[in-house]
């Protein structure tokens, strides 16, 4: 028997990433599975991946790559069916010790509480029921991953808070029932730098590295199957021209072997709370 797949139009959806394309590998079939089944969704990219690489010289320069990127997003998302997308507008940071962390309108420098207070305004306006972000490991360990984790979670736990004790505060004030961090398992990184050493391809980290970076595969709460979506998540992805090198080590991974690794998520079910306290929203739409 086939189950007639839940109708979400009554969920508002928040999710929250550092750059444009966060979203895409380890959510992209999920937001893609949301959407079609009605639930509103607001993307928030916290920097518009000036930093980021340029694959193709043809499709941007290095002055205006923040706006071919965010219209990069802006169209991913059409394809995902997300309809409002927002930027924070920080500069990436880059890895540790980079002096791309000492611009003044990087993310790194950005005063914690001034970032918060932006998510809280947003929390507030689009009074989501779920909200997604990086997890604590930020994937690959990414910086600016991590600073919108720790952004996210300040941002989640205090938007219900009465911050002034006025009325209009009161009135605004919003709790979201469910937080859920978007996971890559260690055992997937392990499985791709197997397979790419296997097919004599270069990885992009050590094996050592493959068994420290991304979450701790105890930490995922949540499997979902998404391999419905993953076409369109494939879609989605290739609409970030500017980030797809050609030769890149994932790239030369085998097809089908891609398309099997990205049609299933994890996350980490880290806040039920409210009516629902105890359930695990996504777990449910399976
Ligand atoms: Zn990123």
């Amino acid at each position: 028997m086939t189950q007639v797949p839940k109708d979400l139009t009554h969920l508002t959806v928040l999710a929250t990433f550092a750059h444009p394309d966060d979203e895409g590998f380890g959510f992209g079939g999920s937001l893609a599975m949301l959407a079609a089944r009605g639930a509103r969704i607001t993307l928030v990219c916290a920097t518009n991946g000036d930093v980021g690489e340029i694959s193709d010289p043809s499709l941007a320069t290095p002055e205006n790559l923040h706006q071919v990127r965010q219209e990069e997003l802006r169209q991913a998302m059409k394809v995902t069916g997300v309809q409002d997308v927002r930027f924070l507008d920080y500069r990436d940071s880059g890895m540790d010790g980079t002096p791309d962390n000492d611009h003044p309108r990087s993310l790194y420098q950005a005063p914690p509480d001034d970032v918060v207070a932006r998510l809280i305004e947003i929390i507030r306006e689009v009074r989501p029921n779920v909200v997604f972000t990086h997890d604590p490991t930020g994937g690959y360990g990414h910086p600016d991953h991590i600073t919108v984790h720790h952004r996210t979670v300040q941002a989640f736990e205090a938007a219900g808070d009465v911050l002034t004790g006025d009325v209009s505060d009161a009135n605004q004030s919003w709790t979201p029932q469910f937080l859920y961090y978007v996971c890559f398992p260690r055992s997937t990184f392990r499985t791709m730098w197997e397979r790419m050493v296997e097919l004599g391809i270069e990885p992009p980290f050590a094996s050592l590295e493959a068994d420290k970076i991304g979450s701790p595969d105890e930490a995922i709460t949540t499997t979902m199957d998404m391999s419905s979506y993953v076409d369109t998540k494939i879609a989605s992805l290739a609409c970030h021209k500017t980030q797809m090198t050609p030769d890149g080590p994932f790239r030369q991974l085998p097809e089908e072997l891609m398309q099997e690794i990205m049609s299933t998520e994890y996350f980490t079910l880290a806040v039920s709370q409210g009516d629902d306290a105890g359930t695990d929203l996504l777990a449910g739409l399976a």
